[in-house]
C-alpha cells in the first residue's frame, strides 16, 4: 500500500484531508555559509511557525512537503520539533541543492557514496532525529547540469529507484528538465516519479507539455507570490485541457523561518492558497478538480 513517510510516522491517503506539496519550515539560502548559517533556537522557530500550521489545519490541510535540501540550511531537528508541537506531519527531503550551494563533501564524494547516503536517509533516518526522509530534493543550474549536479542526480535515481520514492528538482529551464529526464531514464528511473519544481518559471509551455507527456509532475508552486493568480489559473487550465490534470501539483513555496531574518519579518503565511486561490479555482469552473489537486495528486506524487 502507498504510504507517506512523515515526521509523525506513516500516513495513508485516507488520513489526508488536504496536502501542500511545496512549502518550507526552516531554510537558509545564504551562500557561503556566513556566521549564523542554519542556526535557529527551537522555541523561536516553533513560536513563529506553529500558529500558521494550526491555521492551515483549520483550513483543511493536514500534511505538507518540506522542500529544504542539504545546502540550504536543512534542520530536520527543528522541522520535527515544529511538527510535533503543531501535531502536523511534514514530509522531509534528503538530497542536495545546486551549485554553488553544494557542500564540499558532496563534491568530494563518489556517486556510490552519495547513493548510499540518500538511501540511508530514506530507509534508516536522518542523523539522530529518528525521522526518515520521504523523498529526494535536488536542483540544476539554468544553463544545464554541471558535472557534480549530474553525479548527484544519478545517485538520486539509484536511491529513489531502490526505495520507491520521488525525486523533485528545482529547475528553471525546460530544456534542463528534459536533460534530467534523459539522465533518469538512462538510470532506469521513471519520469512518472519526477516532480518538476517551479514549472511556472519556464515561459515556453511546450516544455510543460513535453515533460508531462513523458510522465513528469508539473508543480505550479509559487501561488501567492509570482506570477499573479490569474496566470496560475491559466497554467492550470492549460494543463487540465491537455489531459494532464492528474499530474499537476499546486503549492506556495511559503513559510519559512529564515536565520537571516530571525524576527520573522520574512515569513509568508501558508494560508493564502486555501483562502484566496481556491475560490478563484471554483469561479473558473474547475472546482471539480479540488480534491484531485489538493489531496490525491500530492499524496500520489510523494507516497512510496
Ligand atoms: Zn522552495
Amino acid at each position: 500500500m502507498a504510504i507517506l513517510v512523515t515526521t509523525l510516522g506513516d500516513r495513508t491517503l485516507e488520513q489526508i484531508t488536504g496536502m501542500l506539496p511545496h512549502e518550507h519550515v526552516f531554510t537558509d539560502i545564504r551562500q557561503g555559509e556566513p556566521a549564523g548559517f542554519g542556526e535557529g533556537a527551537v522555541e523561536d522557530v516553533k513560536g513563529l511557525v506553529v500558529p500558521w500550521l494550526e491555521r492551515l489545519q483549520e483550513q483543511g490541510v493536514n500534511c505538507m512537503v518540506e522542500c529544504t535540501p542539504v545546502g540550504c540550511g536543512r534542520r530536520v531537528d527543528l522541522m520535527k520539533a515544529v511538527s510535533e508541537a503543531a501535531k502536523f506531519p511534514l514530509v522531509v527531503a534528503t538530497g542536495i541543492y545546486r551549485e554553488p550551494w553544494i557542500p564540499q563533501w558532496a563534491h568530494d564524494a563518489t556517486l556510490e557514496q552519495l547513493y548510499q547516503w540518500m538511501r540511508d536517509e530514506l530507509n534508516e533516518g536522518i542523523g539522530d532525529t529518528g525521522v526518515r526522509a520521504g523523498w529526494i530534493k535536488l536542483s540544476a543550474g539554468d544553463d544545464g547540469l554541471t558535472e557534480v549536479e549530474e553525479k548527484i542526480l544519478r545517485a538520486a535515481a539509484r536511491a529513489a529507484g531502490e526505495c520507491g520514492v520521488t525525486i523533485g528538482s528545482h529547475t528553471i529551464r525546460g530544456s534542463v528538465v528534459l536533460r534530467q529526464l534523459d539522465v533518469l531514464q538512462e538510470e532506469g528511473f521513471s519520469p512518472e516519479r519526477f516532480v518538476w519544481i517551479h514549472t511556472q518559471a519556464e515561459g515556453d509551455r511546450e516544455y510543460h507539455m513535453e515533460a508531462a507527456a513523458r510522465g513528469a509532475w508539473l508543480e505550479f508552486d509559487g501561488i501567492g507570490g509570482s506570477p499573479a493568480d490569474e496566470d496560475y489559473l491559466e497554467l492550470l487550465h492549460t494543463a487540465i485541457d491537455a489531459g494532464f490534470g492528474d499530474q499537476v501539483l499546486l503549492s506556495q513555496d511559503r513559510g519559512w523561518y529564515d536565520p537571516a531574518h530571525p524576527d520573522g519579518s520574512n515569513f509568508k503565511p501558508y494560508t493564502y492558497l486555501m483562502e484566496a486561490f481556491v475560490p478563484l479555482v471554483r469561479e473558473a469552473g474547475l472546482g471539480g478538480w479540488e480534491e484531485q489537486l489538493l489531496r490525491v495528486n500530492p499524496f500520489r506524487a510523494f507516497a512510496r
